[in-house]
């Protein structure tokens, strides 16, 4: 009779039997984590005895380790978590038409071809004049992100000089945007002024060798209570008294006011400009509602600087970005903001919204109550969206959660005390029947 370690299936039985795993991972990767498999089942019966694993074991353990070590690409999620800009989902999703430019430009391409003369076109004439258009500025360029917009603007005005910064805007936003990490891998010297909860404008007017004053937009977080910070045009002055531009960084990309009352006091391109800013930049994909990028615009001279630093090569944009980019900001130039999923979702009808609540509750067993939908991306901080949510109880809602999350396609939902919370203003419309199911799939095995 066979002992159970001699049942142990045979390397080669097993790679035989794992034709999926050679395909997807590669022979010899496949191999290893079989023989891995079948190690850790050899130890596991010395151990604490018992019957050897199967074949079907062997491989789904293998699989699984596989599959850890290789993710492979990102998969897409129904996001039912109420944050329309949603850091680790991949922010703003990208419109249809962007999706259509990038498929366009995969292959060849004129991305720096001029077709009317054969020779050489550039790669900034389609994306600059847009940007310094939807900002209302004198010129404008884009990077690989709003990091790298900064980190370009105080590498080519600020190296090696002084940048006043106030207390209250050292933020960190987004996990590693650090703003006195930024500040030291461009070569300015960061100079702290005023304190976290007061700044006034004459405190920039200390003594330093200053190259440019930096307001940040502190996107993330509200200091409240006994606190007070200069305006855009209050700095203006400050900075043309001491002869420095002053270059704001406004975060999420609302390109104007928009009038929605939850963005009221969130600033704006255009707004920043007007109020005397010299340079402004912001991200692609928060607001924006576009690809993962950093626009930057303002004085023709100052962008013109920025442009011509050997750092703007290293944070160019590629061809999928730029044909994302370019569709985005002209959609945003045409009005058609209900074209950009991110503005369609914040700016959805609250009556057909209920509706789709109602129809998800009564099919998963829940009720709708009155809640809210957050921006995200660091804007609008605190202010929501008012919106319809269902509410599942149950009796324990994370392990819900966590089974929505294993669901293909994977459902990330808010479970608090008692209740998972379903947001359908981050769901596409065509999805709610399959949200539906997956719910339901994922609540019965309680
Ligand atoms: C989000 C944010 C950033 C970082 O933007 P990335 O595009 O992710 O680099 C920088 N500054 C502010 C104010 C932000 O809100």
């Amino acid at each position: 009779m066979e002992t159970p370690l001699e049942k142990i299936p045979r390397i080669d039985r097993l790679v035989d039997a794992a034709g999926g795993l050679v395909a997807r991972f590669g022979r010899g990767a496949t191999v290893e984590a079989l023989r891995a498999a079948a190690r850790a089942a050899r130890e596991q019966l010395l151990r604490s005895g018992g019957e050897a694993p199967g074949i079907v074991e062997l491989i789904a353990w293998a699989e699984r380790n596989l599959s850890a070590r290789r993710p492979g690409p990102p998969r897409p999620v129904i996001n039912a978590a109420g944050v329309v800009i949603h850091t680790n989902l991949g922010r703003a999703p990208l419109s249809t038409a962007a999706l259509e430019a990038m498929r366009a430009a995969a292959g060849y391409c004129d991305l720096e071809y001029d077709l009317a003369t054969g020779g050489r076109g550039s790669r900034g004439a389609r994306v600059d004049p847009l940007v310094a258009e939807a900002a209302g500025a004198e010129a404008g360029c884009a990077v690989n992100n709003a990091a790298a917009a900064l980190v370009l603007v105080l590498a080519a005005l600020g190296q090696g000089r002084d940048v006043l910064v106030s207390r209250g805007e050292l933020v960190e936003i987004g996990g590693s945007f650090r703003l006195p990490e930024i500040m030291a891998a461009s070569g300015a010297r960061l100079v702290e002024v005023g304190t976290t909860n007061r700044t006034r404008a004459r405190d920039y007017l200390c003594d330093a060798d200053v190259a440019l004053l930096l307001k940040v937009h502190p996107s993330n977080y509200r200091i409240t209570g006994f606190t007070e910070a200069p305006s855009v045009a209050e700095l203006a002055e400050v900075a043309a008294r001491r002869g420095v531009p002053l270059v704001h960084d406004v975060g999420s990309g609302l390109l104007g006011d928009a009038g929605d009352p939850w963005l009221a006091g969130e600033p704006s391109l255009r707004g920043s400009l007007q109020a005397g800013a010299d340079l402004v930049l912001c991200s692609g994909d928060k607001l924006l509602g576009g690809p993962q990028a950093g626009l930057l615009a303002g004085r023709a001279d100052l962008v013109e600087t920025c442009r011509r630093h050997p750092l703007a090569r290293a944070l160019r944009l590629d061809k999928l970005r730029i044909a994302a980019l370019v569709t985005t900001l002209e959609a945003h130039m045409a009005g058609a903001e209900r074209d950009l999923p991110a503005w369609r979702m914040l700016r959805a009808d609250t009556g057909e919204l209920h509706a789709r609540a109602a129809v998800l509750a009564t099919r998963v067993g829940g009720v709708v109550v009155q809640g809210e939908t957050l921006v995200g991306g660091g804007s609008a901080p605190g202010a929501g969206v008012p919106s319809p949510i269902v509410r599942v109880g149950c009796r324990s809602p994370d392990a819900v959660a966590g089974r929505l999350r294993e669901q293909n396609p994977p459902v990330v939902a808010r479970a608090e005390d008692g209740a998972l919370l379903l947001d359908l203003r981050t769901v596409a419309p065509a999805d709610d029947d399959l949200l539906a199911k997956l719910v339901t799939a994922s609540l019965s095995r309680t």
